[in-house]
């Protein structure tokens, strides 16, 4: 059986290395030390920012950015029902009730009029929307124009769910500089990584302050450590943001690696019908962290399942988009706005193998096995 090849695995070698075991023998080993704050200053100065708070996780990141938005129980929070789990579950872990907006045919992120029309009606019904979090969908930025307009016309902030599209651009600013902060992953499958970790970005100096404060347990600065909030303890330690430093000289690389096998995807399928790219060929601000198909099989004559199992014979890696929030069953009483096309992404898409670490043999062996089937040589 070949070596298996996956959606999206880490890209880490010796400069990594080096960053790691220059961090272990500097001592800087108990959490937090020099290449914690050097890496937020890195990362705030590459997307345009003035404070960063590196954290666990992007989820605890959308966590502490929801409670310093005063977000808490009896509010509601409007977000993408297309989306990873954590941007809802961060909601429910303040006792607030999230709302789901459905996407954009042409991008898949949220849909501005739909969010307006939400709006107007909870503002009617005298319900309190505390945050409107977007979530930039595989890589490409949101329409913040439009969904920050509608939030001021509210009076709503915005927090930016940037866990997918850190590198990628909106009307040449970059993803995780929009909103009153961002939050960004560095999760192992992400586009950078430090195994596990996350960022909250904002220009908001006290909210940068508030948020390094509730991660590292609410402590009072006195020698006794007195409390007057609850905390957590949710900051990155030091040996994991040397590593996220390293990553992060080689983000632009490693976008230009995804690109090429977005180019190589669309190469394949360009004459096949019913296959389109997701989010489009409007693509050129991306960041390419996955590449998905849109499959209308009773014109391509087969299925995405079919395209995944085929895969897989060769112990290739797919998946499908992400199931909508609203179709979840955790999610099944929450209320949401939609319009039938995250159902639709979810039942006709398919995500590839789009990592930048994957060797020209595995991009071959990924193309080919994909051609059989659309070529029907199989
Ligand atoms: C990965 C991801 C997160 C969560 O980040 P973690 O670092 O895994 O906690 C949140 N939102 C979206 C959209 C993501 O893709």
């Amino acid at each position: 059986m070949n070596s298996r090849i996956y959606m999206s695995s880490p890209d880490v070698g010796e400069l990594e290395e080096q960053y790691v075991l220059a961090a272990m023998r500097s001592g800087w080993i108990a959490p937090l030390g020099p290449d914690v704050d050097a890496f937020e200053a890195e990362m705030a100065a590459r997307v345009g920012v003035t404070h960063a708070v590196a954290l666990s996780s992007g989820t605890a990141a959308l966590h502490l950015g929801l409670l310093g938005l005063g977000v808490g129980p009896g509010d509601i929070v409007v977000t993408s029902t297309m989306t990873f789990a954590a941007t809802a579950n961060a909601i429910v872990y303040t006792g607030a009730e999230p709302y789901f907006i459905d996407c954009e045919q042409a991008t898949g992120n949220m849909d501005p009029a739909l969010l307006r029309e939400a709006l107007d009606q909870l503002y009617h019904s005298g319900e309190m929307v505390a945050a409107i979090v977007p979530v930039d969908l595989l890589g490409k930025a949101v329409n913040y124009t439009a969904i920050c307009a509608i939030a001021e016309e509210y009076g709503i902030p915005v927090l930016a769910d940037a866990a997918e599209s850190l590198g990628a651009t909106h009307n040449l600013k970059a993803a995780g500089s929009f909103g009153r902060a961002s939050i960004l992953s560095f999760n192992g499958n992400k586009i950078m990584t430090t195994s596990g970790g996350g960022m909250l970005l904002t220009d908001d100096a006290e909210l940068a302050s508030h948020t390094r404060y509730l991660a590292t347990q609410a402590r009072q600065s006195v020698t006794h450590y007195e409390h007057t909030d609850i905390g957590y303890n949710y900051r990155l330690s030091n040996l994991l943001a040397a590593l996220g430093r390293a990553q992060l000289t080689r983000l632009d690389d490693m976008i230009a690696c995804r690109r090429r096998m977005r180019e190589s995807y669309r190469e394949v399928f360009a004459d096949v019908p019913g296959v389109e790219i997701f989010g489009g060929e409007n693509d050129k601000n991306d960041n390419f962290w996955l590449t998905s198909v849109i499959v209308n099989s009773s014109v391509s004559g087969w299925t995405p399942a079919e395209l995944s199992a085929h895969l897989l014979l060769d112990n290739i890696e797919s998946r499908p988009l992400w199931k909508p929030m609203h179709l979840q069953p955790i999610f099944r009483g929450a209320r949401s706005s939609s319009n039938g096309t995250a159902e639709r992404f979810f039942n006709t898409g398919l995500t590839l193998p789009s990592g930048s670490s994957l060797g020209p043999d595995e991009i071959e062996r990924v193309l080919t096995r994909m051609s059989d089937l659309i070529l029907r040589r199989v």
